[in-house]
């Protein structure tokens, strides 16, 4: 057996098989599980809030300028209600149960926070809710930064609120077009300590452009100085034809340019980091000094489960298929208020695609067990591979992720793909270069209109 190198690495997977506009067109018969009784399951609940107030440069999810005009929050806040509704009234949804609500975004702070109140209670009258339902919101530091807003996050028992720093770097926040100044995120953060919400986690970045390695250092030392709950570190994630990549790469309007060797020595880096200082790694890419587990509704979604998705460009995983709603709020409204699934795109998984998947998320989970990983003999071939090479390792019942393979997650995962799938993801990221559309929901967000 050969050994395996990985030369380019690769930013962890969330998604497979991949969602897109151009190859996952859906039939009519597509909804009718929805007519189905299924027995007992628990369900993730995501909510999309799909507007901000300013745009980080980096940003590929879905979002537009938060309206001015109140009126349209609460339209979209309405249609939020409606869909749940149209799920909600559905033979499929007796038997399931919520386990755990996820606002993300965009940023759901920009609600009124009456809004996400209500929102909340629906859920509660419509679905039939777990009593122990985790409850996480997500939001900009500027709008987080409202005591009357986390006043009424404890009260409708908020367990997480998770929000994105990147940097530390006040220069090069500038430059990225983060708005929240540091003392914005001091404060934030003794709000959230004084209201004692029940945990929170802080999302940051590497492998940013003008990021030195001792502005790394200094990013990872003043994170855990804050002693959040967990600390997520992203990769970043690059689209061409985006504004960003171009200002990069063309206009060069960054002295130190991301490159996939600082993302590998980075991803070391921040690995020893944490294990020095006796972290708890309980994802590839969250780290808690006094939890061992990763939150548990996303840790159900990576081990297969079930997921319903709200809002424009929400992602669901149900019955065995995987959908995407419209990127684009008023396609979304005008669906909605018709009646309609608000899907753009999806696909139906095979019975091996779904064992697949398993397989290909379990990485980002560090540690499986190999009766719950391993169905067919090429993949176990694989598996093998990806032990010979150093990459993983089997302890007892468990195939385990090597501190080697901590740096190349997202490579394990995408050498555990099926080819058809490889095939399709490259297909619809050409189509999307050529079509001047970004990479990731073949949307317009952040696109270089010159293309
Ligand atoms: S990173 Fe968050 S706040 Fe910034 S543009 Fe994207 S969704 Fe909005």
């Amino acid at each position: 057996m050969s050994e395996i190198k990985f030369i380019n690495k690769i930013t962890d997977i969330w998604d497979y098989p991949k969602i897109s506009t151009f190859n996952n067109k859906v039939n009519d018969n597509y909804f009718d599980f929805l007519n189905e009784t299924t027995k007992s399951k628990e369900m993730r609940l995501y909510i999309h809030t799909p507007f901000c107030k300013s745009f980080c440069y980096f940003c590929q999810f879905f979002k537009e300028a938060c309206p001015t005009d109140p009126e349209k929050i609460e339209i979209y806040t309405k249609m939020v209600l409606k869909e749940l509704s149209f799920y909600a009234e559905k033979e499929y949804f007796k038997n399931v149960k919520i386990s755990s609500i996820y606002f993300g975004g965009g940023d759901p702070a920009v609600l009124p926070v009456k809004y996400i109140e209500d929102i909340v209670e629906f859920v509660h009258k419509k679905f039939n809710v777990a009593e122990d339902v985790e409850t996480t919101v997500e939001g900009n530091i500027l709008n987080l930064l409202d005591e009357n807003r986390i006043d009424i996050y404890n009260k409708i028992n908020v367990s997480r609120v998770s929000f994105g720093v990147q940097t530390f770097k006040e220069s090069l926040r500038k430059k990225l077009l983060l708005k929240p100044s540091l003392n914005d995120i001091d404060n934030l953060i003794e709000l959230l300590n004084r209201k004692k919400i029940k945990a929170y986690t802080i999302d940051m970045m590497f492998n940013l452009p003008d990021q030195s390695y001792d502005d790394l250092y200094f990013d990872l030392n003043k994170v855990i100085s804050y002693n959040s709950d967990y600390v997520d570190t992203y990769g970043l994630n690059l689209y061409p034809n985006t504004k960003f990549f171009d200002a990069i790469y063309k206009n060069k309007k960054f002295d130190i340019v991301p490159s996939k060797e600082r993302e590998l020595e980075m991803n070391t880096i921040i690995n020893n980091f944490f294990k020095e200082r006796e972290y708890n790694q309980v994802l590839s890419v969250t780290y808690s000094k006094y939890r061992t587990e990763p939150n548990k509704a996303l840790n159900h979604y990576l081990h297969g489960g079930e997921m319903l998705g709200i809002g424009p460009s929400a992602r669901s995983y149900i019955f065995d298929k995987n959908y995407r709603n419209v990127c684009s709020v008023d396609q979304y409204i005008n669906k909605i208020q018709n009646g309609l699934p608000a899907i753009e795109a999806g696909n139906a998984l095979s019975d091996r695609d779904i064992k697949i998947r398993k397989l290909v998320f379990f990485p980002t989970t560090l540690k499986a067990k190999a009766e719950d990983i391993v169905f067919y003999n090429d993949s176990k071939e694989k598996l093998d591979s990806l032990v010979e090479s150093g990459f993983l390792e089997y302890c007892g019942e468990y195939v385990n992720v090597t501190t080697k393979g901590k740096d190349w997650v997202g490579n394990i995962q995408k050498y555990l793909y099926d080819d058809n799938h490889i095939k399709n993801e490259f297909s619809s990221f050409i189509t999307s270069v050529k079509q001047g559309r970004s990479g990731y929901n073949q949307d317009n967000m952040g696109v270089n209109k010159k293309g």
